[in-house]
């Protein structure tokens, strides 16, 4: 059979793999199927491409025009993903594997899209927090931007993800209007070649925003500048001879680094056998040991139980384990499929033997299992290996050894501080798991284990329908964790984006900064409204667009009429000896709603019009008490807009409410949906 060529796509062109190609192996039969790689790839033509070409084309797209863009291209992939999935079961994964992998990368890129439009701007700057005050008088502000870098992102992956490895990281690349350089595995690498396929041909992208190195990445990373970015997922050993190279140092090169993780799942001391926490505590190892045959980051390694119950878990867990077909993945029945490859069988027979030096393997013989469907001899299969370590303490090795297959340890624990201790000696982990309805228990670990987790995850009969697994990083939450899995993060919404952009503190004057941050300041100019802003359209209204209301006296009348009809007759209102006793307040005081309501009395233009609805209220204050006799007036500015679809968009008002004195009585930020002129 002829073998599969996983070309390159470099600098607008698909390059086939020449004499010295590194041949792949299909992990059900053992045979070589693909051959990837090309000395003569010219890498300096590639970064070219994408800091010359694929940069400048991303970043003239606003926030909002990149997260269609991988709306589009999440919606095409999965329109073709039955490719990917046929394509995929030669890495010896099972078609809930394939969920996992493909239509997961999917759906984080969806979740990128969907935050794109609604957590970011329709521009091309990112405000990082709010405006902060540097002077007394309000003349001299400052306010943290974040910009996307001008280089390019090299995305190095491990085998076990071909798809939603490249994905998680391609998503917040894009968002941030970053190119993406991708050199997946080289093990699975033809699954990724035909996602990149699939997005280039979709022709959704900008040349040069996306291109792909199948094999090795020669000098690149000798080659790279501060506005490059490495995103790197795979071996401690790999992250740290990279990381290290003199090159990546002297230019403090940005590194995201996810590596092997000893994750960890701790049984609570509440969750004894017969409670639905000991099952879910079982059921959870069970998938973690089995999904993806135990090649996932964040597979629980270490399963920290009490003492008393760790001969019940065994028991328990020997019941699930017997039930796990392994075999031919593209089989219904099959529960497991293959390691991606046979050294990669050898790599983990050999860490388990090592984890073997310390405890004892109470279930699973790699020289003795059944194979359903498939070659056990040429195949990388293995079964699932369990192993008990009787004294943990002074263990080493289980602690330290990632066994990057369907390997696990259990390990006894003697109070809920032993168990954090044990936890915690993973030296850092991606996740860690408690299976616990013990509130206290779990505030407990939270405190003691926080800082060396990248995630913890509670589970318990209350969420156990809803929820997402130990093992499944989500887009909207960090992945990552401290010390031996990397020091990175990955993913977490925005912030995720945060990877491909720098940081910029901006100071300068409210005129400056509202220019600069297409938002208005207080302070900045107020341009006066041509007509009642209410009255314009959406694409009419301009930042900085300012009316002055008329001044209302506010009277004992209003209040009590407020009060009754409300129901609202809080003893600050009505009782002016109370009040007096309050030490916020001089006498009784008007509502703060009812002073709200008659803003927007006072601002509205009541007419049928262009504005469809209010859509809320933010960073509502109430600065000072109002009492009868008093009146206010507002001032009401067009601080921001954000388009929301083709009829309307989203424009956010800066109000200040205030007294005959001119002091400031309260102070929002009104949301409003206005429509385009058609
Ligand atoms: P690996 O051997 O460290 O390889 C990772 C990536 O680095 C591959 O793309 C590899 O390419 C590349 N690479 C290796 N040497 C390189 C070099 N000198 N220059 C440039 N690139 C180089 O890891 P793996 O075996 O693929 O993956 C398994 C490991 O990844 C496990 O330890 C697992 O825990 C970890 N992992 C971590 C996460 C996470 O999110 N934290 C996720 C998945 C996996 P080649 O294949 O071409 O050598």
């Amino acid at each position: 059979m002829s073998l599969l060529d996983v070309k390159s796509f470099a600098a607008g062109k698909w390059i086939t793999p020449d004499a010295n190609a590194r041949t792949i192996e299909n992990a059900v039969t053992g045979a070589v199927m693909a051959r990837a790689g090309n000395d003569a790839l010219d890498v300096q033509a590639m970064l070219d491409h994408a800091r010359d070409v694929g940069g400048p084309a991303l970043r003239a797209l606003t926030f909002h025009d990149r997260a269609r863009l991988l709306k589009n291209l999440a919606t095409h992939l999965g329109k073709h993903k039955q490719a990917l999935y046929d394509l995929s079961f030669a890495s010896g994964a099972t078609q809930s594997d394939h969920l996992i992998d493909i239509d997961g990368g999917i759906g984080t890129m969806m979740v990128y899209a969907s935050k794109g439009r609604r957590e970011m701007p329709d521009t091309n700057i990112y405000l990082d927090g709010d405006v902060e005050q540097l002077s007394r008088g309000g003349t001299f502000l400052g306010q943290h931007i974040a910009t996307s870098l001008h280089g390019v992102a090299i995305h190095i992956n491990a085998f076990n993800f071909p798809v939603w490895g490249m994905l998680e990281k391609l998503a917040p690349t894009l968002l941030a209007g970053v190119p993406a350089i991708v050199k997946p595995a080289t093990a699975t690498c033809y699954v990724t070649e035909l996602a990149v396929r699939l997005m280039l041909d979709s022709g959704i992208l900008p040349a040069g925003a996306l291109q792909l190195v199948s094999g090795g990445l020669g000098d690149m990373l000798d080659r790279l500048s501060c506005q490059d970015v490495i995103s790197f997922t795979g071996s401690a050993d790999t992250a740290f001879k990279l990381r290290s190279a003199p090159h990546i140092l002297k230019n403090s090169i940005r590194f995201v680094a996810e590596q092997d993780s000893l994750n960890a799942s701790i049984l609570g001391p509440d969750a004894v056998p017969g409670t639905p926490e000991f099952d879910l505590f079982v059921k959870e190892v069970q998938r973690e040991m089995t999904t993806k045959a135990g090649q996932k980051c964040t597979a629980i390694r270490r399963i920290i139980a009490p003492q008393a119950q760790v001969d019940a878990v065994i028991e328990a867990l020997r019941a699930r384990l017997d039930k796990t077909v392994i075999g031919d993945p593209q089989a219904e029945t099959t529960r497991m499929g293959a390691l991606v490859s046979n050294s990669q069988k050898r790599d983990v027979l050999g860490k388990a033997n090592i984890i073997g030096t310390e405890a004892e393997r109470v279930y699973g013989d790699p020289d003795n299992f059944e194979v359903h469907g498939a070659d056990r001899d040429n195949g990388a299969f293995l079964p699932p290996m369990l192993y008990h370590c009787a004294s943990p303490d002074t263990a080493e090795r289980v602690h330290d050894t990632e066994a990057f297959g369907p390997v696990s340890t259990i390990m006894g624990y003697r109070d809920l501080d032993h168990a954090i201790a044990l936890a915690n000696r993973g030296q850092g982990s991606l996740v860690a798991s408690v299976i616990t309805r013990d509130a206290e228990v779990a505030r407990t670990v939270a405190i003691g284990a926080g800082a060396f987790h990248g995630r913890l995850y509670f589970n318990n009969r209350d969420s156990m329908k809803e929820s997402t697994g130990h093992g499944s990083p989500l887009p909207h939450m960090v992945h990552g964790g401290p010390g031996r899995a990397g020091g990175g993060e990955e993913l977490g919404g925005v912030r995720g984006v945060m990877h491909y952009m720098q940081r910029t503190a901006i100071q300068g004057s409210p005129d400056i900064l509202t220019a600069i941050s297409s938002t208005w300041v207080p302070g900045a100019a107020e341009n006066p409204a041509p007509a009642h802003p209410f009255s314009q359209h959406f694409n009419d209204l301009e930042i900085g667009e300012t009316i002055h209301t008329d001044p209302r006296t506010v009277t004992l009348d209003d209040i009590e009429h407020f009060a009754n009809f409300t129901g609202d007759t809080f003893y600050a209102h009505m009782d002016d000896a109370a009040a007096k006793r309050n030490p916020f307040f001089p006498g009784r005081v008007a509502h703060g709603y009812l002073l709200l309501s008659f803003a927007a009395g006072l601002f509205v233009e009541p007419n049928e019009g262009p504005v469809l609805a209010n859509t809320g209220l933010d960073s509502l204050r109430f600065m000072k008490p109002v009492q009868a006799g008093d009146s206010i007036k507002v001032r009401l500015t067009v601080k921001h807009k954000t388009p929301r679809n083709t009829a309307y968009g989203e424009v956010r008002w800066h109000a200040t409410l205030t007294n005959q004195d001119d002091e400031m009585v309260a102070q929002y930020e009104l949301l409003t949906m206005v429509a385009y002129a058609t």
